[in-house]
């Protein structure tokens, strides 16, 4: 049986109904760019995460550039960051005139280690942005505290973690800004190009409504230099209809990750996801790693079963990022773990059926593979944790 890496059509057929109506009520009214529509999802987006401030914008990559332009970054700052995140966390530093700082990631979470922070602080360091990768939250509050002692901006990248909490609060409302893409593959995806900032800082709300909207506080009067950064109407339409299903779709990733990781328990040519203690981790992606990770993919590939990898170079080695001086061996961990990560099938409408396909296989190729090697114990037994109660 052939498995599908992620299914779309599984997730809004069901809803076409609500999303039509939807889409007819913006044709009626011809509310297209920015808008009612707009307004509307931004109330429901900033309830929804208890946020006092939701700003609509064009996708997930602008929410962060308008957030660092908006807090004032530019040429001379640095913005430290991960290595290992899709480029437009560090785009969004670049395109501000900004230099993007790497610091490593922790090897059980794959979010930023606290404890690096001190190594990578400049005077020119101005921001940080953890990002919540894969659905898991990072430690915020020894980041925090590390902000806060020496006046730094923190901003999340919750792009792939909708509804993911950090001892029980929202991410994206820890730090002074919070973005969130809504790419249609993300845990909330709209039909095409979307993101949000929230906040709780009305400053920061005003400067941003400005800055999306060609920095006019008024038709044609404009009192900075802008951008266009405005949400679609049609796609806030969709996403406030979606938004209604994203608890359920999360717990049903939830329930997901917790059968993969029983069923992956006794095999330790395999390391499968961990759930921080603080965490409630929304699994926008279900990374397991392997050795031989190649020829892992190629036999998936064989029995067509969908995985991806993410992401297989880390942006300190990317060749956009030469100019910035790294090397290999700068990031032990996000080098090690972009060699071994492989995405597997993860979204909510994944059958029990599918999910068993994909278990066998993957046993049977991590076992079967010439010269297969276990992972060392201790870290195999550090990541075997079961995701706790949904
Ligand atoms: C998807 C994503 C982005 C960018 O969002 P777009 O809406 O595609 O621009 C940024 N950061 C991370 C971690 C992402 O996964």
């Amino acid at each position: 049986m052939k498995v599908p890496f992620l299914d779309l059509k599984a997730q809004n057929l069901p809803l076409l109904g609500e999303l039509n109506e939807a889409i007819r009520q913006v044709i009626e009214t011809s509310a297209f760019a920015g808008g009612p529509f707009v307004t509307s999802f931004e109330d429901d987006f900033a309830a929804y995460c208890h946020a006092d401030f939701a700003i609509g914008v064009g996708s997930g990559t602008e929410a962060l550039w308008l957030s660092l332009l908006a807090l004032g970054i530019g040429p001379g700052d640095e913005v430290i960051t991960v290595p290992n995140t899709f480029i437009a966390t560090a785009e969004a530093i670049t395109y501000c005139g900004a230099r993007p700082v790497f610091v490593d990631v922790d090897e059980r979470t794959y979010t930023m280690d606290p404890a690096r922070l001190e190594n990578a602080v400049t005077s020119r360091t101005k921001a940080l942005i953890p990002v919540h990768l894969f659905g898991q939250p990072a430690d915020m509050d020894p980041i925090l505290e590390f902000a806060r002692d020496r006046g730094l901006f923190v901003i999340e990248d919750a792009c792939q973690a909708h509804g993911a909490t950090y001892k029980g609060k929202s991410v994206g409302t820890l730090g002074d800004a919070g973005c969130f893409s809504f790419y249609p593959g993300k845990n909330l995806g709209a039909f095409g190009e979307a993101g949000a900032v929230i906040t709780n800082h009305a400053a920061l709300d005003q400067k941003l409504r400005v800055l999306r909207d060609h920095g006019q506080i008024q038709k044609y009067h404009h009192t900075m230099v802008g951008w266009n950064g405005r949400m679609d109407g049609i796609q806030a339409a969709i996403l406030r209809i979606k938004l209604r299903h994203l608890d359920k779709g999360n717990a049903l990733r939830r329930a997901r990750a917790l059968f993969y990781q029983q069923a992956f328990a006794g095999v330790p040519e395999l390391i499968t996801p961990f759930q921080a203690d603080y965490a409630r981790h929304v699994h926008h992606l279900y990374a397991v790693r392997v050795k031989n990770r190649e020829e892992v993919i190629r036999r998936l590939n064989e029995r067509e079963i969908g995985c991806g990898i993410h992401y297989p170079i880390p942006l300190h080695l990317q060749e956009a990022y030469k100019s910035l001086n790294y090397k290999r061996g700068d990031f032990p961990v996000a080098e090690r773990t972009s060699a071994e990560f492989v995405s597997l099938p993860m979204f909510p409408e994944l059958t029990t059926g599918q999910m068993e396909v994909v278990i066998q296989a993957v046993k049977e190729i991590v076992t079967g593979l010439p010269g297969h090697e276990p992972f060392d114990s201790g870290l195999w037994q550090k990541n075997r944790q079961i995701v706790p109660a949904l």
